[in-house]
């Protein structure tokens, strides 16, 4: 190295240095918040072992295979939008006055009462949503009930707020209904919030009127307001009708999130919602909606191709689409539970209603050297190309989480891993 080059190295060491000393250059809260999904899916980088190609079971996005795709009035619906070049400048930050009708004029007809634009906001996505809901309720010493096991991002939107998070149990042998003592127990003066997911990620569940009639009666008896993750508002297939949280919202103000990613099947368009279903104008009197309003002013929306083509896609999807993808949702389910039942040490309580997930039961005393779930995915990736997610990622120990979005030639072949691996693992032989 040159004797310049050297000087300078050791000059911009130094400067860097004085910048670190100075600022401090960092977030604590960002750096410490974590999405378990997505890093894990993220790091995930399994090369084909013994040539096998990889075949993942653990992304919760139903288009990665491609035998899932968008309604065509919704790809018309995009096109059309970008074509008129009338789409192209900033909307209101809560959404288009089109757009925010489209929404409430989509769920009017399932709830008590009628939704009106305002009642609507949209965000980027159902997560965005969640994360809105969340940041709106959150006062300095509040908690929230969290579903277990439940989607990770409630506790990292929890925890970046400053929001204690409390957890409550779902009953594997229940169908995965609310152990309702324990959320009474749970709840004190300090808790703002009970999120609830229903059709249920990770848990593949659908709740029955009578689950729902007593969730609602709960939360009204301690005055809680309810947020309702509903991304899979109708994707239902056992049996259990859909009904949503808010269709009880006289009784308790539900904060509804949902969105265009699962049921239409375009994650990607980041389009989502929030439905303030409070007709007794509890939330508007503790001004939960000009909170609302205030965090969308700061990122001004999403993108307003994807709003303009909500109507589209909300009035014109034919009901063989739905109908269509239910079919290809409930085969995988059946393929998934079938082949579990075939495999000494797995087990599946319970048959899935909805959502695309089943969740499956590991027995570890069954395996030689797999003491864990994220063991047993972990290796699982590593011999068989075959990748799932640990409950440990929804909080839960001994469970792995599969998706079956997935086409039934690769569901099969994929279980054929998962079989010969858990043989080769089996303890008996
Ligand atoms: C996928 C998913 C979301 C997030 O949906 P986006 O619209 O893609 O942000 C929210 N909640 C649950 C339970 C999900 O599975």
């Amino acid at each position: 190295m040159s004797e310049v080059a050297r000087i300078m190295e050791e000059w911009s060491c130094i400067y860097e240095l004085r910048w670190l000393e100075r600022r401090r250059l960092r977030s604590p809260s960002a750096l410490e918040s974590r999405n378990p999904i997505r890093e894990l899916l993220e790091s995930l980088n399994v090369p084909p072992s013994h040539g096998k190609e990889k075949i993942s079971l653990a992304q919760g996005d139903p288009t990665v295979f491609g035998h899932l795709r968008a309604p065509q009035a919704a790809v018309d619906a995009m096109v059309a939008a970008t074509e008129s070049c009338m789409f192209n400048g900033y909307t209101h930050s809560a959404g288009s006055q089109e757009c925010r009708m489209a929404v409430a004029d989509y769920h009017s007809p399932s709830l008590p009462f009628k939704l009106s634009a305002n009642d609507i906001c949209i965000t980027v996505g159902c997560s965005q949503a969640i994360q809105l809901c969340i940041a709106a309720l959150a006062t300095p010493g509040a908690n929230m009930l969290l579903p277990r096991p439940g989607f990770p991002i409630y506790e990292t939107f929890c925890k970046y707020y400053g929001v204690q998070c409390r957890y409550y149990d779902l009953i594997p042998d229940k169908d995965w209904e609310i152990d309702l003592d324990e959320v009474t127990i749970l709840m004190d003066a300090n808790t703002v919030a009970w999120i609830v997911c229903n059709p249920s990620n990770p848990c593949g569940s659908v709740y029955k009127y009578q689950h729902l009639a007593k969730i609602a009666a709960v939360a009204e008896k301690q005055r809680v307001p309810i947020i309702s993750d509903e991304i899979y508002a109708e994707m239902v297939f056992g049996g259990n009708d859909f009904i949503p949280l808010a269709s009880f919202s006289p009784k308790v103000p539900v904060l509804t999130v949902g969105g265009v990613s699962k049921r239409w099947l375009v994650p990607g368009w980041r389009l989502g919602w929030i439905i303030v279903a409070d007709p007794k104008g509890i939330l508007a009197k503790a001004r939960v909606m000009e909170a609302l309003m205030r965090l969308v002013q700061m990122t001004i929306g999403t993108s307003t191709l994807s709003q303009a083509a909500i109507s589209g896609l909300l009035l014109h999807t034919p009901s063989e689409f739905y109908d269509d993808t239910l079919k290809s949702l409930k085969a995988g389910a059946e393929l998934c539970y079938r082949r579990v039942q075939c495999i000494t040490g797995l087990d599946c309580p319970t048959f899935p209603q909805g959502a695309m997930y089943i969740m499956v039961k590991i027995n570890p005393g069954a395996f030689e050297g797999l003491s864990s779930d994220v063991e047993f995915a972990s290796l699982l990736a590593e011999e068989e190309s075959v990748l799932v997610l640990p409950g440990a990622a929804f909080g839960i120990a001994n469970w792995i989480r599969v998706v079956f979005a997935t086409p039934q030639n690769l569901l099969e072949e994929a279980w054929d891993r998962i079989e010969l691996f858990c043989l080769r693992h089996s303890l008996q032989h």
